[in-house]
């Protein structure tokens, strides 16, 4: 199959175009540079975005025939728009917040935020207040919690290694499996047991049980009295999004580039990656719609691409202890199934957290609460049920049209709408969502990152998958600026730095929260005790 490939691969080098007039003046060593970009994703197009304001000319390559925005893109059914999960736009950073605003000006909405938890047919506040948890649980659970509660404390585990064992410790067990273990098992695919106490500590530093307890012997200091209703006002915040959906951002910066006469090719999967063990050469790619390859070279490469992807691809290949390295990363993958619903209001959230462990989805969207532009009949509704899987199991694997069913299934379970009102629906996988930070896997970047330093110098990695680092656009635009500068201006940022430096508006506190996408669970070596 490669050396088919190979036969048939042209060669191509890349020509410096005509660079728009209200660019930055490119210095004369930045026009004889020629970058190729490895991916059209947030981290790819910043990049771009930037090599052109500088002058560089530039080539973005994407494996997608249609969208740009990668996991950031928005999908486009029958009408509707729709994220996958749901993109906000939120920064530390007031350089990414102006880039924002730079690319898409007055289409970039400030929206209203509410999400809260659904357990059992009540809503609980999100992030989770103890007081409110109790209140809405009612008396006979709060009672058996009370139990577990004070069980835990007269006989704690000593040493709590695991998620388990440290909420345990702190709430009880019963609190512990109804707001902690069925949720986090469903993101991560990895029982409680499993993952690690670290991680817990800092999620739910905020909870205190003996506040919690005040507030259920005192419920009249709840507003409203009605579980939620409190949390309505306490939980609305604002926050930036594009009107069309996040790929909005992406679709105008991919404009922008190429009206600056640089390229964005789309079908252009990324097969090969040539290098002579000091610099990369070139990339093979090949034309998704034609199978056709080709070579495209460049002087500079800058690599969104899983890292998995990218070292599988490397011709001649890595050495063996950089490829095991590589091939030990892990991921978590992802799909959501879009469900259009003859009915206006479902409810008022952007998203709700699902914590009941006999439904299978994680979270569900309401896309039209992120902006009205999204759905083309106000009459209608768009919801997005949130699947966490791993490519080639049960779910994954499962037909469309079974998935569609079993969204259907449970919408109706849990009351949002009755089986008559589906109008249909559709199914978005995402392979490689999240990278998974287990044990070992600094170990294996740490060989691959000094692999590729002192071997293909040229090389920049940037971005989520590209760093294997869990991270919301702002961080992965942001490692991708840092890349654009030192190609451009011969800088010495460090984007692995990126991560440990920067601040952010929000704590992270929940298990899948992409609102800050630092924290995340690890997985603790249960063999070793
Ligand atoms: C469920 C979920 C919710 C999220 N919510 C938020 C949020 O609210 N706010 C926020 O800021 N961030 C959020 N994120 C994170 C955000 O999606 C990522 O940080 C961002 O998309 C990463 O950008 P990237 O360019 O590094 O990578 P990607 O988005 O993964 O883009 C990489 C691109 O490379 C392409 N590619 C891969 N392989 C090849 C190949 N061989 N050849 C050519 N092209 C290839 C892909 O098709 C893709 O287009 C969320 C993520 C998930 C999974």
């Amino acid at each position: 199959m490669q050396s088919q490939q190979a036969q048939r691969a042209t060669t191509e080098s890349h020509q410096p175009d005509a660079v728009h007039t209200q660019l930055v003046p490119p210095a004369t060593a930045a026009q004889q540079r020629a970058v190729v970009v490895l991916g059209a994703g947030p981290a790819g197009l910043t990049a771009a975005y930037e090599l052109t304001r500088h002058g560089v000319p530039v080539s973005v390559l994407e494996q997608d025939p249609q969208y740009v925005g990668g996991i950031s893109r928005t999908v486009e059914y029958q009408g509707y728009r729709f994220d996958i999960g749901g993109h906000r736009f939120f920064s530390k950073s007031q350089e990414i917040e102006d880039l924002w605003t730079e690319i898409l000006g007055d289409e970039l909405l400030s929206r209203p935020r509410l999400s809260r938890i659904l357990y059992r047919g009540t809503y609980f506040a999100y992030p989770l207040k103890a007081g409110n948890a109790l209140l809405g649980l009612g008396l006979g659970e709060t009672v058996r919690c009370m139990a577990s509660y004070l069980h835990a404390r007269l006989h704690p585990v000593k040493e709590p290694r695991s998620l388990e064992e440290w909420v345990s410790n702190q709430f009880g067990h019963r609190l512990f499996s109804i707001f902690f273990k069925t949720y986090t098992e469903k993101v991560w695919g990895i029982s409680s047991s499993e993952l690690s106490a670290d991680w817990a500590a800092q999620r739910i530093k905020g909870l205190n049980l003996a506040e919690a307890i005040k507030h259920a012997l005192l419920p009249q200091r709840h507003a409203g009295g009605k579980p939620g209703g409190a949390v309505l006002t306490t939980l609305i915040d604002a926050f930036r999004y594009p009107r069309l959906g996040p790929g909005q951002m992406w679709e105008r910066a991919r404009d922008l580039i190429t009206a600056r006469g640089q390229q964005v090719r789309l079908g252009q999967e990324v097969v090969r990656l040539h290098h002579d063990d000091a610099r990369v050469t070139g990339v093979t790619v090949r034309d998704v719609a034609t199978d056709q390859t080709k070579i495209v070279r460049g002087t500079d490469f800058i690599s969104t691409l899983p890292i998995r992807t990218l070292v599988e691809a490397c011709d001649p290949p890595l050495p063996p202890a950089v490829r095991a390295a590589a091939a030990s990363l892990k991921y978590r993958d992802y799909l959501t199934v879009a469900v259009i619903l003859d009915k206006a209001d479902v409810f008022p959230d952007n998203w709700i957290y699902l914590h009941d462990p006999d439904v299978i989805a994680g979270r569900i969207q309401n896309f039209k609460n992120w902006s009205p532009a999204l759905v083309p009949d106000p009459r209608t509704t768009c919801l997005g049920l949130e699947y966490f899987c791993f490519a080639g199991d049960g779910l994954w694997e499962a037909a469309d049209a079974d998935l569609v069913a079993l969204a259907g299934r449970e919408l109706v379970k849990l009351g949002m709408c009755r089986a008559e009102e589906i109008l249909g629906g559709t199914v978005v996988r995402q392979p490689k969502a999240y990278p998974v930070y287990d044990d070992d896997y600094k170990q294996h970047l740490a060989v691959i990152r000094a692999h590729i330093e002192h071997h293909l110098v040229n090389l920049h990695l940037v971005g989520r998958n590209g760093m294997h680092h869990y991270n919301n656009q702002d961080h992965s635009m942001m490692t991708a600026l840092l890349a654009a500068h030192n190609i451009a201006l011969g800088t010495h940022f460090d984007p692995w730095n990126v991560n440990t430096e920067a601040e952010y508006h929000e704590e992270a506190d929940h298990a899948a929260d992409d609102r800050s996408g630092r924290q995340m669970p690890q997985r603790i070596n249960v063999a070793a005790g």
